[in-house]
C-alpha cells in the first residue's frame, strides 16, 4: 500500500498540514507501506521556491521521511496533456469562454443557478454553445479554459461509487461540483485533473486527505472511470480547527511548524499539538 502527502509549494506548512502527513504516514507504517511526496507546484501564480525546501526541511524535522524523490507537478505537464486529450476524444469536456465577470451575472440572472458545497457552481453556459460557435471562438484564439461535462461524462459511466475508510461507500454525485475546470485558461492543466493522473503515476492506493476535499473526490472518481485508472481507497480525515473552531489558515503565522520550533517546541510535542489539537 501506497499514500502521499501532496502539499503545494505556496507558504509553510502550519499544524494542519502536519496533521495531514502523520495521517497519510501513519497509515503507510502501520500496513508496512510506501509514503510518497508530491509538490503540487502547477499554480505558477503562486508557488514561491523557497517554499519547497522548507516543506522538507520541516517534515524531515517531524520525523516524516518520505521515499524517493518528490514529484513536482511541474514536471509533469505533458501526462496531463495527454490525459485531457484523452478525454477530449471522449467527447466529455468543452472549452469555455467566460470571464468570471461573466459567470458572476450569469449566476445572478438565472432563477436556481446551481450550488455547491462552497457556493456557485459554474452555470453551464458554454455547454449550450454550438459546435460553429466553438470552433470560430477557438479560432478567433479567444481565451478559454477545458471544463469537465459532468452530466456527459456520468451518462458515460453509470452509477459509481467510492470507499472512504471513515464515511464508507459513497455514491458519486456528479452534479456536486457540476462542471468543474480541467485546464485553466493560465495553466494546461488544474488541481483535479493533475490529482488524478498522479495518484495513478505514483500508484497510491490509499489517498489520505483533509475532509474539506471529500466533494471534490467525487470529480476525481468520474475521471478515473473516463481515464480508465485504478480506483484508490480514501480516507478523508477531520481538520484541525484553532480555538474559535475556524479552520487554520495558511496565513496564521503562529500555527506555523517554523514558528512552533522557533517558540521551542520539540518535534515529539509539535507532532501531539498536530494531533489532538
Ligand atoms: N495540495 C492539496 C493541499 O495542500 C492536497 C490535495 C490532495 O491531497 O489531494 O491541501
Amino acid at each position: 500500500m501506497t499514500t502521499r502527502f501532496a502539499p503545494s509549494p505556496t507558504g509553510l506548512l502550519h499544524l494542519g498540514h502536519a496533521y495531514a502527513a502523520l495521517v497519510a504516514h501513519r497509515l503507510a507504517h502501520q500496513h508496512h507501506g510506501t509514503f510518497l511526496l508530491r509538490f503540487e507546484d502547477i499554480d505558477h501564480t503562486r508557488v514561491r521556491p523557497e517554499f519547497y525546501v522548507a516543506i522538507e526541511e520541516d517534515l524531515r524535522w517531524l520525523g516524516l521521511t518520505w521515499q524517493g524523490a518528490p514529484l513536482h507537478q511541474t514536471d509533469r505537464l505533458p501526462a496531463y496533456a495527454a490525459a485531457l486529450e484523452q478525454l477530449n476524444a471522449t467527447q466529455v469536456l468543452y472549452p469555455c469562454f467566460c470571464t468570471r465577470r461573466d459567470i458572476a451575472e450569469e449566476t445572478a440572472r438565472i432563477t436556481n443557478a446551481p450550488h455547491g458545497p462552497e457556493g456557485p457552481l459554474y452555470p453551464g453556459t458554454c455547454r449550450a454553445l454550438s459546435a460553429d460557435q466553438r470552433a470560430a471562438l477557438l479560432a478567433a484564439d479567444t481565451p478559454h479554459c477545458w471544463r469537465l461535462d459532468a452530466a456527459a461524462a456520468s451518462q458515460r459511466l453509470g452509477p459509481l461509487t467510492f470507499r472512504d475508510q471513515r464515511h464508507g461507500e459513497i455514491p458519486v454525485d456528479p452534479a456536486l461540483l457540476g462542471d468543474v475546470i480541467l485546464a485553466r485558461k493560465d495553466i494546461a492543466t488544474s488541481y483535479h485533473l493533475a490529482v488524478v493522473v498522479d495518484d495513478a503515476f505514483q500508484h497510491i492506493s490509499l489517498v489520505t486527505r483533509g475532509e474539506d476535499l471529500l466533494p471534490a473526490t467525487h470529480v476525481h472518481r468520474l475521471l478515473q472511470g473516463l481515464l480508465a485508472l485504478p480506483e484508490p481507497t480514501y480516507h478523508h480525515h477531520p481538520l484541525i480547527l484553532d480555538a474559535n473552531g475556524q479552520r487554520l489558515a495558511k496565513r496564521d503565522e503562529s500555527q506555523t511548524i517554523r514558528s512552533l520550533r522557533a517558540s521551542g517546541l520539540s518535534p515529539e510535542e509539535t507532532i501531539r499539538r498536530a494531533t489532538v489539537a
